[in-house]
């Protein structure tokens, strides 16, 4: 009997143990990829769209930043677009439709604002908006962590429980896949009532800071093409699990 229960988990599953090459196991399902920052953020012709401000249910902030680098100098913003755009191919290859909320990786464009980004979620109607990050923390930090929206009255109500379920699954579909998981947050897991693209998305939506750039180990990772595949590869299996869990 047990056997036969395992089957019949497995039908009942959205995405089959053994599906063909060819099948198509996120069809139907809206993703938006945000590969966080962007080149131009930094470029000072554009200090005056990075000043804008807004007010994001805790308190006020800005536009946007310019993020962080490795200690040699390669950007966040070119990793998160290149990991972004890898995913996208990954995720289109199974069915999904996919947006990102940048179309260009350059030091002559700017934004755009977080909250932008955010309101493509909703306004596209995506069932889940995935933020592509990297850290900036002590070099003896390590492995990826993922930000979940906490409550904020007025803001986060709607998104709270479907956020957590996607930050777990998040999660468990990276460890399962080989991801190192961050030796300096708890159970991977940071509940934030002050991230403003999270507290602007009316749909599901996670930060994954995928290493830490001031890290030797993430830092080779990160700049390697190999590297940027993997992490891909890592978000594919979290997205995945988030889905075959409906
Ligand atoms: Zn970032």
């Amino acid at each position: 009997m047990l056997g036969l229960a395992a089957a019949a988990l497995t039908v009942a599953g959205a995405v089959p143990v053994h599906a063909a090459p060819d099948a198509k196991p996120l069809a139907g399902t809206v993703v938006l990829l945000d590969p966080g920052h962007q080149l131009g953020n930094s470029n000072p012709k554009f200090s005056k769209q990075m000043a804008q401000k807004k007010f994001n249910g805790t308190t006020v902030k800005g536009c946007n930043t310019t993020g962080t680098a490795t200690n040699s100098g390669y950007p966040e913003a070119t990793f998160n677009w290149k990991v972004a755009k890898r995913l996208k191919r990954l995720l289109e290859q199974q069915g999904a439709r996919v947006e990102l909320t940048r179309s260009t990786n350059s030091y002559n464009a700017w934004g755009p604002c977080v909250w932008d980004r955010a309101k493509q979620a909703n306004r596209i109607g995506a069932d889940i908006m995935v933020n592509i990050h990297a850290d900036g923390a002590p070099a003896k930090d390590h492995g990826f962590f993922v930000l979940a929206p906490g409550l904020v009255k007025g803001w986060t109500e709607d998104v709270v429980k479907p956020g957590r379920k996607l930050a777990n699954a998040m999660i468990a579909g990276m460890t399962a896949a080989g991801a190192p998981p961050s030796n300096y947050i708890a159970n991977q897991l940071m509940i934030s009532t002050n991230t403003t693209g999270l507290n602007f998305s009316d749909v599901p939506a996670v930060t994954v800071e995928l290493g830490n750039m001031r890290n030797a180990g993430d830092a080779q990772r990160m700049t390697s093409k190999a590297g940027q595949r993997q992490y891909a590869q890592w978000l594919l299996a979290g997205i995945d699990r988030y889905f075959s869990r409906g």
